[in-house]
């Protein structure tokens, strides 16, 4: 990687002298650009296939229990009525609270 970078650096400053600065910058911006925009990608479809991995789709509650999400931030209750992932749905900008209430 190193020997690669040293010929790159010497084309990038010879570049940069003979034809201006912008011919080296910008391309070097487009490739941090797509860097990053490859890898915000990437971070959405690992996080899709973990949703597809797990098992059965969304299944109701059972009658025997109450399960209930709060949000630590405002208080906010929600009642779960049917389970899709086993993922905490998200307030506030964070993951909710699970609560299971066994009912008699
Ligand atoms: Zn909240």
């Amino acid at each position: 990687m190193l020997l690669l970078l040293i010929p790159a650096v010497a084309i990038a400053v010879l570049l940069g002298v003979n034809l201006g600065w912008q011919w080296v910058l910008a391309p070097l911006l487009a490739a941090v650009l797509l860097r990053w925009s490859i890898a915000s990608l990437r971070v959405l479809v690992t996080d899709a296939k973990h949703l597809e991995g797990e098992a059965g789709g969304p299944a109701p509650v059972g009658a025997d229990e109450r399960t209930l999400f709060w949000c630590e931030e405002c208080g906010t209750e929600v009642l779960l009525l049917i389970r899709g992932t086993s993922r905490a749905p998200s307030h506030c900008g964070q993951r909710m609270h699970e609560r299971t209430e066994i009912r008699n």
